[in-house]
């Protein structure tokens, strides 16, 4: 079997959803689970339904749950013909009209907890999935719709749960696969779940690829597959530089390190369960469905290029955490560690010095209240409004020369670099930005490192002693491997 994950604009609209369908049948054979995200911007607008109900404005927030119960009659109603879209009009029917009380709750509470969040984020991926099911069903795929919150199981950390893995596959064998042994396809709503008393659960935005990977994780799919709107992993993303090119083949690590510094192709936890299946996981087109895409797995050839891809990840803070009295005391590290443990904000760089400790972290986490607990014991000072950038490709590793010519890009961009790290991982050189400043450093570090690789490895040599040169250049005059 394998899992065929589509994105929201996977999904958008009936025509979408007409070309998943032709890509379901091309694979029928191979006994596809398929995962739906929420339409396009639809979790946006139900955020924004939330935070309008939760700010009193009953109105406009059933105003939001109004335009969308039209996106989805519409779509489903271009989809199915006459009888077909009748049966399906009370299921969704009896989601708006849950939707709808859910909304006038939070607007008579004035309160939006992470929970009542989780439970309204749902209806994207409930409403998504029954119509793609039904849809399916009147192509003459036969497909059963599953419901993903009794099969995903999770803590109860609303908003960013962690699966519950071995239940989750316990799950999964008792309802999905006797599904597939009955050649049904499975249609299932990727990003949400429940915990083990039934409260629904999301895992995180943009996590419906990490749904399709646990999924595949657990069924032992031969592949898994996540159909989105470009033609694969690029060396960068095609939005921010027109440049950027396809990689037809990525190694899990480096795709793993892309994903965690921002690609957002990929949800940062897709690969996980895969790598530790050993299972494929490919980046395919749905508006160019024979495009070949990019495979991802342990080991791809060698290639000669230093660099594979460059990510971007913005909403980046620097918080600046320096002892009272001008130094450092013993235990301060692990202290303030602990402060951003307990306040579950994520930190992705850290640098140190004699007096203090800089820290890059996702501006989400690092609210006032965190800044407040940090205070008790030092002098904080932040600065919201930075990127992370990474530069990462496997050839990395010990290749000498090359930092001088990342940043030497960056300069002649006229970018500063706030903070530097590497090491780490050895396949990445990361550093911190202002988030103002992405497009310039992205679009002139791409032009510089791929425009030509023979000029890349150049530049490389130039940059390091002549009696050095030899080792950058070998890897060039290499054969590929196969
Ligand atoms: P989906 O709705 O299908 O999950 P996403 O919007 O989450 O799609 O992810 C696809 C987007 O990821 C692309 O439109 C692109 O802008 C962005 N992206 C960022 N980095 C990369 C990259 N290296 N390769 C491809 N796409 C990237
Ligand atoms: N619909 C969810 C989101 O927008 C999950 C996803 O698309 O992967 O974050
Ligand atoms: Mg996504």
């Amino acid at each position: 079997m394998i899992v065929m994950k589509f994105g929201g604009t996977s999904v958008e609209d009936a025509a979408a959803i007409e070309r998943v369908a032709e890509i379901v049948r091309s694979r029928a054979a191979d006994g596809p689970v398929v995962v739906v995200s929420a339409m396009a911007r639809v979790t946006d607008q139900l955020l924004a339904a939330g935070k309008a109900a939760a700010a009193g404005d009953r109105d406009r927030a059933l105003e939001f749950a109004a335009s969308l119960r039209q996106r989805h009659l519409s779509a489903a109603s271009e989809l199915l013909p006459g009888t077909h879209f009748f049966n399906l009009q009370p299921a969704l029917e009896s989601n708006f009209k849950l939707l709808q009380d859910l909304l006038t709750g939070v607007a008579t509470l004035h309160e939006l907890s992470p929970r009542s969040t989780d439970c309204l984020l749902s209806f994207g991926e409930l409403l998504s999935s029954e119509i793609v099911s039904a849809a399916f069903s009147v192509r003459g795929l036969a497909s059963a719709r599953v419901d993903s919150r009794e099969c995903l199981l999770t803590d109860a950390s609303y908003t960013k749960a962690a699966p519950l893995f071995g239940e989750t596959g316990a799950r999964l064998e008792a309802r999905v696969r006797p599904l597939l042994a009955q050649q049904l396809i499975p249609v299932m709503g990727g990003f949400i779940g429940s915990t083990l008393d039934g409260v629904p659960t999301t895992i995180g935005r943009g996590g419906s690829d990490y749904s399709a990977s646990i999924f595949g994780a657990a069924l032992n799919a031969e592949r898994i597959e996540i159909w989105t709107d470009v033609p694969g992993m690029m060396t960068t993303d095609p939005n921010l530089c027109s440049e950027a090119r396809l990689i037809e083949e990525i190694s899990f690590e480096e795709a793993a390190e892309l994903a965690s510094f921002g690609a957002k192709v990929l949800h940062p936890a897709t690969l996980l369960p895969a790598i530790e299946k050993s299972i494929p996981v490919f980046v395919l087109n749905s508006r160019d469905a024979a495009g070949a895409g990019t495979c991802i797995r342990a080991h791809v050839p060698g290639n000669h290029h230093p660099v594979r891809a460059i990510a971007a990840k913005r909403h980046t803070t620097i918080v600046n955490v320096a002892g009272e009295r001008g130094e450092i005391p013993r235990g301060f590290l692990r202290e303030v560690l602990a402060v951003f443990d307990r306040h579950q904000c994520q930190v992705d760089i850290v640098a140190s010095s004699q007096v203090r400790i800089t820290l890059a972290v996702e501006s989400d986490t690092a609210g006032p209240q965190l800044v407040a607990d940090l205070e008790r014991f030092a002098q904080v000072t932040s600065e919201p409004r930075q990127a992370i950038v990474s530069v990462v490709g496997e050839n990395l590793r010990g290749r000498q020369g090359i930092a001088a010519s990342i940043f030497g890009s960056v300069a002649a961009a006229g970018v500063n670099v706030r903070m530097i790290s590497q090491g780490a991982s050895e396949i990445n050189i990361t550093f911190v930005i202002r988030e103002e400043d992405v497009p310039a450093a992205v679009r002139r570090l791409h032009s510089d490192l791929f425009a030509d690789d023979q000029a890349v490895v150049h530049r490389m040599a130039a940059s390091v002693p002549a009696s050095r040169q030899q080792a950058v250049t070998e890897p060039v005059l290499q054969p590929e491997e196969s």
